[in-house]
């Protein structure tokens, strides 16, 4: 049987590359709590990134926890079923009510025109998310968002690197969060961030991943342990080398699979987001009515192959035993999300998919039956 296929692999660069790094830890004696590599990792992702102000965190959902808790969030929180379970755990363990609203399905993006129903006196913040890096409607969310005085923290875990109007995505809303989990476009093992608008609120939320230490003796809240550790990010200064690499060799795989299943019956690619430079994160198609199996067939067709395709995002975190007891998870009242829940299935996309790979996936999915 050939070696198994995974929806994602992480880029790693060649051994010896990471060995000074190593060296120099080790020199240092400076593992963790804002070391050298920290510091000039906070630095050089800023400036990769294009945005001003960002601090490193431990992973993502720690990040998600402390961005609601610097902004103060309370009440209820607006955001979407289709996700990764992160985004909704994050109000649940800040004791927060996600109330959810329904996705577009052309996007896959909270529905812009299904938010302002969802508002209600308790509601404080909107928590969408870019699914797949494709940019949600930010204008429209930031004038809802004026208009209500609500905050906007975006779940941005998919949108590393994209640009939008010529500009880094992560500088809409109030905070934007990253993920460098090892599945994603860049990871750093375990790793996240949060992009802030200013120098205030980094700063606030530094204290707040300490512990709440805003010197030796004096804590301003009760923060948690959110540091990124040395290794991690002397692993992301690594991965920054190679990260351009990272993203064309995705975006050739894209292109390949995007062309080959233009005008095949029943699989549509998901359309590409106007006025966006992408970064390829994912691939997913919707297996529709016309495809001649069902879109769970597929999976296990794929997976007999050794091909481990994954069904993002199916089940809806609407549907998960925490969540089903809230009134906005009604099914009737989220008719989009559950329909491309029930059709999408990600095809494996990482830079070392081979091109024989890719055509034996392709194979596989247009073949004979
Ligand atoms: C990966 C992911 C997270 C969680 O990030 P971790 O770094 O794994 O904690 C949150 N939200 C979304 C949408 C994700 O894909």
């Amino acid at each position: 049987m050939s070696k198994p296929i995974y929806v994602t692999q992480p880029y790693l660069p060649p051994l010896e590359e990471f060995t000074p790094y190593l060296e120099q830890i080790w020199e240092n004696k400076w593992l963790t709590n804002g070391g050298p590599f920290h510091q000039q990792l906070e630095k050089e992702l800023a400036e990769y990134l294009g945005v001003e102000h960002l601090s490193l965190f431990t992973n993502g959902t720690i990040a998600l926890l402390t961005a609601l808790q610097v902004l103060r969030i309370t009440g209820e929180v607006i955001t979407t079923p289709y996700s990764f379970v992160a985004t909704a755990h994050s109000l649940l363990w800040n004791g927060l009510r996600p109330v959810f609203v329904d996705i577009d399905p052309i996007t896959c993006n909270m529905a812009p025109d299904k938010i302002e129903q969802a508002i209600t006196p308790h509601t404080t913040a909107i928590m969408p998310v870019h699914c797949y890096g494709t940019p949600c409607n930010v204008e429209r969310i930031q004038q809802i968002a004026d208009t209500y005085g609500l905050k906007v923290i975006y779940d941005a875990a998919h949108a590393f690197g994209v640009k939008y109007k010529g500009e880094s995505l992560l500088l809409h809303g109030d905070l934007s969060v990253l993920s460098f989990h090892a599945t994603k476009v860049y990871n750093t093992f375990e790793g996240g961030a949060i992009v802030s608008p200013n120098a205030k609120t980094k700063q606030r939320i530094d204290f707040l991943k300490n512990f709440g230490f805003a010197d030796e003796i004096t804590v301003m809240a009760p923060g948690i342990n959110g540091k990124m550790s040395e290794i991690n990010a002397a692993f992301g200064l690594l991965q920054l080398k190679h990260i351009d690499n990272v993203i064309e060799k995705r975006k050739v795989i894209d292109a390949f699979y995007r062309k080959s299943f233009n005008g095949v019956k029943g699989i549509t690619s998901l359309t590409e987001p106007a006025d966006t430079k992408r970064t390829f994160s994912y691939f997913p198609i919707l297996v529709g009515d016309e495809y001649p199996i069902s879109r769970d067939d597929l999976y296990i067709k794929l997976k007999k192959h050794n091909i481990y395709s994954r069904r993002y995002f199916f089940p809806l975190i609407s549907e998960m035993p925490m969540y089903r007891g809230l009134p906005s998870t009604n099914k009737t009242n989220l008719l989009s999300a559950h329909m491309i829940a029930q059709q999408v299935l990600c095809l494996p996309i990482y830079p070392d998919l081979s091109i024989q790979d890719q055509k034996t996936i392709l194979d596989l999915i247009t073949g004979e039956f």
